[in-house]
């Protein structure tokens, strides 16, 4: 009886717990974690996302954007892969989650094992831009200008592993122009831009979600898109040439972003988070924001984990010999 009285309880207290457990994601905000500065492409990506995601979770759900930068997005993919995993911190990344080990001695995460995988987000092409006071004013002039002034010159980048360090270092290495510029770290595209149009920096490779703002106001020159197709259905970029056109052959950079959990969420969250993401995508406000700064917002079967997961493993392998080859123009 005493048995009996006893099993009983522990049903008791497990029914208890279990019935208390809290509804994700309950009243606690869900932190979108930015590895780059406010103001800057995967900001405003994140910024954008937050507010759909929110509305796919029915409005009650409350959501942040934290921006934890420096060296090149690592930090902020290292908080998040150490986060709690309940759900309420969340990464926003792009390319930099698979360049990022080949350009690091030594990561503070494993990118394929520490991370749930909960769907891609968009693509981004990006823009080769220059200070307004450049006296070139297409491709080939500013190609002659760089060799002209080889070693005088610098470009600026988010950090080791961004997007504008990787696509300055291919583009480097594309043109030959070893030793042509310094490079010049920032914490994100946004104080880049900053000084960019200031006159500070020479000039920066960046996602048109940053430079497409700064082209049409006329604040920055845009020279090429890095896309090897021209951007013939974006009113402002249609008429700059690919890098291809200009002679640099396979030239091919878009840069995509994704949404990760740490690893050992439950799949009952992951499985909401990645529901409200697959909604948030179709939200045409969303699209329309994305779509006007020359983003395209993926579909649902990239948007599923296993295929992100594949996706970023390919990318893993693709950027590696990149990287590798266009390697010994990095400092
Ligand atoms: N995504 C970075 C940012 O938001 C820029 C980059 O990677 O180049 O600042």
């Amino acid at each position: 009886m005493k048995r009996l009285l006893v099993l009983a309880a522990a049903a008791t207290a497990m029914f208890a717990a279990h019935a208390q457990a809290p509804a994700f994601p309950g009243s606690k905000p869900i932190s979108l974690v930015v590895p780059f500065a406010a103001g800057g492409p995967t900001d405003r990506v994140a910024r954008d996302l937050a507010e759909a995601m929110r509305k796919a979770m029915g409005g009650s759900a409350n959501f942040v954007v934290e921006n934890v930068n420096g060296a090149g997005g690592t930090i902020g993919a290292a908080k998040v892969a150490r986060a709690t995993p309940d759900g309420h911190t969340l990464l926003v990344h792009h390319i930099g989650m698979a360049a990022a080990p080949a350009l690091y001695r030594k990561l503070p995460y494993k990118v394929l094992e520490d991370f749930e995988f909960l769907g891609m987000i968009n693509e981004v092409p990006m823009t080769i831009i220059g200070k307004p006071q450049l006296p070139a004013n297409n491709y080939r002039d500013f190609e002659n200008y760089i060799r002209a002034n080889s070693g005088k010159l610098n470009i600026a980048h988010a950090g080791l592993g961004s997007a504008s360090h990787l696509c300055g270092l291919m583009w480097q290495a594309a043109i030959n122009a070893k030793e042509a510029m310094t490079t010049i770290p920032f914490g994100g595209t946004a104080p880049a831009m900053n000084a960019l149009v200031g006159g500070q920096v020479d000039m920066m490779c960046d996602q048109t979600t940053n430079t497409t703002g700064q082209i049409e106001a006329g604040r920055v020159k845009a020279f090429a898109v890095t896309t090897a197709k021209p951007l013939s259905n974006n009113k402002l970029l249609k008429d700059y040439p690919t890098l291809q056109e200009m002679g640099l052959k396979g030239f091919d950079l878009t840069i995509w972003h994704g949404l990760y959990a740490p690893r050992g969420t439950p799949p009952a969250v992951l499985t909401q988070l990645n529901n409200a993401l697959k909604i948030a995508l179709k939200d045409p406000d969303f699209i329309k924001k994305q779509e006007g700064l020359g983003a395209i917002v993926v579909t649902d079967k990239r948007v599923e984990p296993a295929a992100h997961k594949a996706f970023v493993s390919a990318e893993i392998n693709k950027i590696k010999p990149v990287v590798e080859a266009a390697g010994k123009f990095a400092d």
